[in-house]
């Protein structure tokens, strides 16, 4: 049989034009930092720009931007007023999808295939949902008259960079708080981006403000007297470190941490959907995803079917360009990620667990790391219990469902979980069950602005999205 490949088909990049370096975005400008440290691509190790450090001086001024446009402009706008810059702003990043879209995926690794259809769209739908909110929150079950808190100090992780920014920006503002956003250190490109989309709608100067830098910037943020409420989204460590931070400092807090979600294939299910489900669970993103289904737990009795039809799919994933619009898997967002996923896995060998990964020529510049499964792995494995947070799956089995449940269950995390089968009861029984915050059924990593997201146990604190989400942007709101 001949071999059939496909042409390359790149996304132009000329859409986009990347500043030499970046300020920092303080009440409405942006202001040169002192020191700076390299924006990189990892597909390539190219380096793409240079991003301003912020220092202590910077947080403090972006803090009193924020508590000036708060007292002056902000809190004093009608709702209705509110929802227009909200609504302008989701107007211009659909206007501007295309050039996010290339941007993200430079600075990120991610395929342009997953910007394009997933990340910026659902941007756009954040804004364009919590634009409706601005004027109806009498309606969001938190009481007649719901008060922001004033100061938002928001962190974010490098996954999903823009997406991550609109979580936290798009309910803050449609609460009629102002933000200090960080962004993580690997992935500022497209808040910078968004800073001047910011000037574009005109929003009124200081209501976001953005800090580059590293973790110190995030720290400082944290443990800054004047900043209301924190919203965090990034590892369980550093997220146990700011519940730490901010005991008995009054602030409002809000933790998106990780996860280790078990993704159940029950014996009824339609194998062929669930070996899609299975495929989008922990290679969507290169895994670097907190609700990843990255323990597959499938029934006995059609686990060498499963796995067989898995390997087949996974031979046919294609890895390499992210700017490639065939692409499936992309580059590994840093170098230290890498080193953690290899570490993982390594540990994972060493402790007896069956390694396979489909044929794959990994690019020689780059971050890169094979889709990968796992089997033999036993609950006890480190790779069963720890985030891996790339394109690596553990495999493990069970006799009965309620054996299904004991291993979903045994985790510190509670973020995610997948069931598949054609059986309604066995469904809602299931869900009953499992101690995720997220729960899927004959689908996996479907997300929408409407619907809350968050986790309990190690995953964090508190939701986001929907109207559940609205309540931690409020005093005395939900998660206070
Ligand atoms: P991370 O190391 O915790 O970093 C997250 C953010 O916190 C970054 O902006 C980071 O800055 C900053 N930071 C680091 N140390 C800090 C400190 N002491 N105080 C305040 N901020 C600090 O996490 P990551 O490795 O970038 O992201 C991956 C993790 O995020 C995974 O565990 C994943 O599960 C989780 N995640 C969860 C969700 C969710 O919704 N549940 C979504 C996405 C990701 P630097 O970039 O400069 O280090
Ligand atoms: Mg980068």
């Amino acid at each position: 049989m001949s071999t059939f490949d496909y042409a390359p088909a790149p996304e132009s990049r000329a859409i986009v034009s990347i500043d030499s370096a970046y300020g920092l975005f303080i009440n409405g400008k942006f202001v040169p930092g002192k020191t700076h440290f390299p924006a990189i691509n990892p597909a390539t190790g190219e380096k793409l720009s240079k991003i301003s450090q912020a220092s202590t001086a910077d947080v403090n001024k972006a803090v009193s931007s924020a508590r000036n446009a708060y007292q002056k402009t902000w809190s004093k706008m009608p709702p209705a007023e509110r929802a227009k810059y909200l609504y302008r702003i989701a107007r211009i990043l659909q206007e501007r999808a295309r050039e996010f879209a290339v941007l993200e995926t430079l600075d990120n690794g991610k395929p342009i295939r997953e910007s394009r259809d997933v990340d910026i769209p659902l941007v756009a739908a954040h804004f364009f949902y919590h634009a409706g909110w601005a004027d109806k929150l009498q309606y969001a079950g938190c009481g007649d008259n719901p008060k922001p808190h004033g100061v938002v100090g928001a962190i974010i992780p490098w996954n999903f960079p823009l997406l991550m920014l609109a979580w936290k920006i798009a309910p803050a503002l449609a609460t009629g708080n102002t933000i200090v956003l960080k962004p993580a250190e690997t992935t500022s490109l497209t808040a910078l981006l968004f800073a001047q989309v910011c000037q574009q709608a005109e929003l009124p100067a200081g209501v976001v403000n953005i800090l580059t830098g590293d973790g110190k910037v995030g720290a400082a943020l944290v443990n800054h007297p004047d900043v209301d409420k924190i919203a965090f989204t990034g590892s369980t460590d550093v997220g146990k470190t700011i519940a730490r931070s901010v005991a008995h400092s009054g602030k409002s807090l809000t933790l998106e941490l990780g996860g280790k979600g078990a993704n159940i294939i029950f014996e009824d299910a339609a194998i062929d959907e669930a070996v899609e489900g299975i495929v989008n669970g922990i290679f969507f993103n290169q895994g670097h995803v907190c609700c990843a289904g990255s323990r597959l737990l499938v029934q006995e009795g059609i686990h060498d079917e499963v796995l067989d039809k898995l390997k087949r799919r996974m031979s046919q994933i294609r890895l390499g360009d992210p700017m490639d619009k065939n692409t499936d898997i992309g580059a590994i967002n840093s170098s230290e990620q890498l080193a953690k996923i290899k570490e993982l896995s390594a540990a994972g060998i060493r402790e007896g667990g069956e390694s396979w990964s489909p044929e794959c020529a990994l690019p020689d510049k780059g971050f890169w790391f094979p889709p990968t499964i796992f089997t033999g792995v036993t609950q006890a494995h480190r790779i069963a219990r720890e985030e891996i947070f790339g394109p690596v799956l553990s495999v493990l089995t069970f006799r009965t469902p309620q054996e299904a449940m004991e291993k979903a269950n045994n985790t510190p995390f509670g973020l995610s979980a997948g069931i598949w089968s054609e059986k309604g009861s066995r469904i809602l029984w299931a869900a009953k069950h499992l101690q995720a915050g997220v729960i899927w059924a004959n689908t996996f990593n479907k997300f929408d602005p409407t619907s809350p997201f968050g986790g309990y146990k190690e995953s964090g604190w508190g939701r986001e999205g929907g109207r559940h989400g609205l309540g931690a942007y409020f005093k005395g709101g939900n998660h206070d």
